[in-house]
């Protein structure tokens, strides 16, 4: 990740402006250009920009107004804007941050203090990506920690709870494994078995480690054939991994799986989640390795 250029879009409806900033930038930066408000906005769907040169007085919609649009909108909302514009009166300055800018810079700029700022914006960006990261997922398996976990579900059950589903799981005899094998051992398991299910599931399938070694899905599936069918699936694929030891022990492990669907009297997220942790334990107290509905 760290080698890869970081991405510039310029917006500006001079040629002779994108030039110099081509120059500047080009060669630190991939760089993208827009002559205009609504390519710039095009652009920004559908590609990964980590900063916006945005120019205020445009044909068309102005620079505030596409900055208005990119922090309305959630996926462009925290791409960080400098407007860069030959507009030094304070009530312009005002609007920008107002629309959302962090930064403005007047034309014309000195070189080395634009590519300062620049940099600047890109390393505040990264901070916040990095603290985004670590506070909504596991850092061991990269799922959902516990707290997005729950912030996602409790979203899911109140906007599309029709069929919507609580998969409780857990690793068969978990103990066991990091007492004949070790804590990195059990560890490695953890990984390759979230790796694993998160392979199965849909990319709006919320997967999420709520301890140890118990993780949950809350999910939308279909038809009661649909969601059956993958979870079986889940628990067969596990059950079909292996890892060798560093001694050359084969090690196998398993998961229980309990499974509930949202009804009419489900009251709340924790009452679906109570519901398929009971199926849990049942599936726990048949002889583990199987999958509950309840
Ligand atoms: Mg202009």
């Amino acid at each position: 990740m760290e080698n890869l250029k970081k991405t510039i879009l310029i917006v500006d409806d001079t040629e002779t402006n994108i030039d110099i900033l081509l120059e500047l930038l080009g060669e630190k930066y991939d760089v993208i250009v827009a002559l205009d408000g609504v390519s710039a906005l095009e652009i920004v769907e559908e590609n990964e920009v980590d900063l916006i040169l945005l120019d205020i007085m445009m044909p068309q919609i102005d620079g505030y107004e596409v900055c208005n649009r990119l922090k309305s909108k959630e996926s462009s909302s925290n791409i960080p804007v400098i407007f860069i514009t030959a507009r030094d009166d304070e009530n312009s300055i005002e609007k920008a941050y107002e629309a959302g800018a962090l930064d403005y810079i007047t034309k014309p700029f000195k070189a080395l203090e634009l590519l300062a700022r620049v940099n600047t914006q890109l390393k505040v960006k990264e901070l916040i990506d990095h603290l985004d990261f670590i506070s909504s997922y596991d850092e061991m398996t990269a799922i959902y920690n516990r707290r997005k976990f729950f912030e996602l579900s409790e979203k899911k059950f109140a906007h599309s709870k029709s069929n919507l589903y609580a998969v409780m799981i857990d690793i068969d005899k978990f103990k066991n494994i990091n007492d004949s094998y070790g804590h990195p051992m059990g560890d490695m398991v953890i990984k390759l078995i979230t790796k694993t299910i998160s392979k199965h599931l849909s990319d709006d399938a919320i997967f999420g480690r709520l301890g140890g070694e118990e993780f949950c899905i809350v999910c939308n599936y279909c038809s009661f054939g649909g969601v059956a069918n993958n979870i079986e699936e889940i628990r067969k694929a596990v059950e079909d991994l292996e890892i060798i030891s560093d001694e050359g022990r084969r090690i196998r492990f398993t998961i229980s799986e309990g499974v509930a669907k949202v009804s009419n009297d489900t009251k709340n997220l924790d009452e679906l989640l109570k519901n398929a942790d009971i199926a849990l334990y049942e599936a726990k107290g048949l002889g583990r390795n199987r999958v509950i509905f309840r």
